[in-house]
């Protein structure tokens, strides 16, 4: 590597390189971070190449990852190296962009639920049920992202006696979506491919369980799926339009009936 000289703008002798622990306040977290630039012996004053300050941003990405528990950009590298895959074979396990795990393995902090994609590819734990979207199904979040969707649309999307057949395609395209944006699914729901369109497996079983369900105890919506459904009740303010999108949607178009519809064709939707 070529050496670099830099003189103090204070007029004084050359800058020599410093090491030292820096404590720092990063996204509310106290965090100590090694840091490496050069310095005036006689001033202070601090100055850093390009490369030093790249460093300095990845070591605060990773020690606040490490304070947080997501995986830091090392683990990450690490953890792909000795599954033997590149940046895009990780991306295409993961249905995410290769750019993203470019970011994620330098200084970009992934979501939580992005975290636990990740650690889900790396680490093998059953690398996400396909039909599950990698979340337990759970019938509360259901019955969450539904009043989360009614109260954006403000009208009911859930009545008695429902046979879903316009409620199953927002919760298909919450789940999709949630997917492919955050590596997670929103319920866990399994779909199918059925002639009126996707539909959530089994509904008929499900949905006056879903009617009853306390959605108080679900887990929390996160910003991110929050911000998704909004996204989805713009898009689709009439359920003829959430109806007639999921019909134009090859991931069921493709399917012969019945055919499960698996998390991994989140990437191919059109209409979001
Ligand atoms: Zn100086």
């Amino acid at each position: 590597m070529k050496e670099t000289r830099i003189y103090c703008p204070h007029g004084h002798k050359e800058m020599t390189v410093k090491k030292s622990e820096k404590k720092l306040s990063f996204r509310g977290a106290r965090l100590s971070v090694p840091v490496e630039q050069f310095v005036c012996s006689e001033c202070g004053e601090e100055a850093g190449t390009v490369e030093q300050a790249a460093t300095i941003q990845k070591s605060i990405s990773d020690a606040y990852r490490k304070s947080a528990g997501l995986l830091t950009g090392k683990e990450i590298v690490e953890g792909r190296k000795k599954l033997n895959l590149t940046q895009d074979d990780l991306a295409k396990k993961m249905s995410v962009g290769i750019a993203s795990i470019k970011r994620w393995e330098g200084a970009a902090i992934q979501s939580r639920s992005m975290d636990q994609a990740l650690r889900l590819a790396l680490h093998g734990q059953n690398t996400g049920d396909a039909c599950t979207g990698n979340r337990s199904f759970s019938l509360p979040r259901i019955k969450l992202v539904f009043v989360e969707l009614e109260k954006v649309l403000e009208k009911k999307l859930l009545k008695k006696n429902d046979k879903m057949l316009f409620a199953a395609k927002y919760l298909w395209y919450a789940d999709m979506i949630a997917h492919r944006e955050t590596g997670q699914s929103m319920t866990g729901s399994t779909y199918a491919a059925l002639p009126l369109g996707p539909q959530l497996n089994n509904y008929r079983d499900l949905i006056e369980d879903i009617l009853k369900e306390d959605p108080s105890t679900a887990e929390p919506l996160s910003t991110e799926e929050k911000r998704i459904l909004t996204r989805i009740a713009l898009k689709f303010p009439r359920e003829q339009l959430v109806f007639k999108a999921a019909h134009g949607e090859p991931a069921w178009k493709k399917k012969s009936n019945g055919q499960l519809i698996p998390y991994t064709d989140s990437s191919e939707l059109t209409a979001l």
